[in-house]
């Protein structure tokens, strides 16, 4: 189908799910990328789908699914005297356990700097030698590489004072958890299309083989989004769930192999906390060995794994339920009075891929 469909193909597809919706039960699809939870609040699809088809955003925010105490690492890193801490800036206002963030630090006189590119990373420190510059590594599987490459770069052209704190996080591991937990109830997933250009459709099977669940690969668009809820529904319907890809222009079954040596190279896989789901073995990214003056957790002694910290920040915020598809954001009892884009309290407000942020600005609930 085309890029973008018009009223008719739309309104088709909406029926087409109206029809395979069970009129006996009600579904929880989760959409796990944070671009999907943006597109479906836009396109104001939530509000037409059945009643018993309910959209859950997961933890596919590479900023909501920061934890507490990685947070903690690198506001303590920002205090350093030598350090210029290097970040994307959807960080920056992230608050940590006691509600400050990196934006606050650098109000405090810590050297934070917004940079737009792993390459700027790389100039910032060549510009200043006498200093150390810590990259904060966030994302899943689509940023990795280009990090990767940053690091492989500065090994090449002998830059000493660039490190890399690895924040990066693996996406089927998440899914994983969210299956073993038992107040999770998913029917299906809407998996997420940038990821999935890197990773391919491999690294999904055990959703079907091993816990019976439905997913498929999707696009932004809201016909690719319909077109995706459709294949889910035939698939849930017949009680036959694969993962198939609905975004066949930006996926390929195989993914981009190149794109994952890349990474491979540089980092391995390791144990990771996440808002919400806590600790996930082998659901993070950690420099390997041969990279390790690269690696800030090395250079700055930070210990592994991290302080055993279960208790997160503010306990009214309800962003780990909410990325855990327990919770809808409205119904966090912050949500839009305590909590708004211009005051965030938590994550998934700061972000603009973030569940709360998506529903304060796209829903009745909201007042954006
Ligand atoms: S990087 Fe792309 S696929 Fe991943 S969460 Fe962001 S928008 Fe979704
Ligand atoms: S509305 Fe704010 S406080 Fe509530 S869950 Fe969302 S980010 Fe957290």
């Amino acid at each position: 189908m085309k890029q973008t469909a018009n009223k008719r193909q739309l309104a088709k597809l909406i029926q087409q799910v109206e029809r395979l919706a069970p009129a006996d039960k009600p579904l929880n699809i989760m959409e796990v990328c944070g671009a999907h939870t943006m597109a479906i609040g836009k396109s104001g699809l939530r509000q037409l789908l059945p009643d018993n088809i309910r959209l859950l955003s997961g933890p596919g925010c590479p900023v909501c699914v920061i934890h507490d105490c990685e947070i903690e690492v690198y506001l303590e890193l920002a205090r350093h005297r030598n350090v210029i801490i290097a970040t994307f800036g959807d960080l920056l206002r992230v608050p940590g356990k006691k509600g400050s963030s990196l934006a606050d630090a650098r109000g405090q006189g810590a050297k934070v700097s917004v940079v737009y590119s792993t390459l700027d990373a790389l100039k910032l420190a060549k510009k200043n030698p006498g200093k150390e510059v810590v990259f904060l590594g966030a994302g899943f599987e689509t940023t990795a590489p280009t990090v990767a490459m940053s690091v492989i770069q500065a090994q090449e052209e002998g830059i000493e004072n660039f490190s890399v704190y690895s924040l990066h996080k693996l996406v089927p591991p998440a899914l994983e958890a969210l299956l073993l937990d038992k107040e999770v109830k998913i029917d299906g997933f809407i998996l997420p299309g940038h990821v999935s250009t890197i990773i391919g459709v491999e690294p999904y099977y055990f959703l079907a083989r091993e816990y019976h669940k439905a997913g498929v690969i999707t696009g932004f668009e809201t016909h690719d989004i319909l077109q995706g809820l459709v294949m889910l529904l035939e698939q849930i319907r017949e009680d036959n769930p694969y993962v198939e890809i609905q975004y066949r222009r930006g996926v390929l079954p195989q993914g981009i192999p190149l794109a994952r040596q890349v990474t491979a190279r540089v980092f391995e896989p390791a144990d990771a906390w996440w808002r919400g789901l806590g600790l996930i073995p082998k659901s993070g990214l950690r420099i390997r060995e041969s990279f390790r003056n690269y690696d800030a957790n090395k250079k700055f002694n930070i210990p592994e794994p991290y302080p055993n910290e279960k208790e997160e920040s503010n306990k009214n915020c309800a962003c780990g339920d909410i990325l855990k598809g327990i919770k809808l954001p409205q119904e966090c009892r912050l949500f839009g009075r305590a909590c708004t884009p211009l005051n965030p309290v938590g994550p998934c407000m700061v972000s603009s891929e973030g569940a709360c942020a998506a529903y304060y600005r796209f829903t009745e609930f909201g007042g954006g």
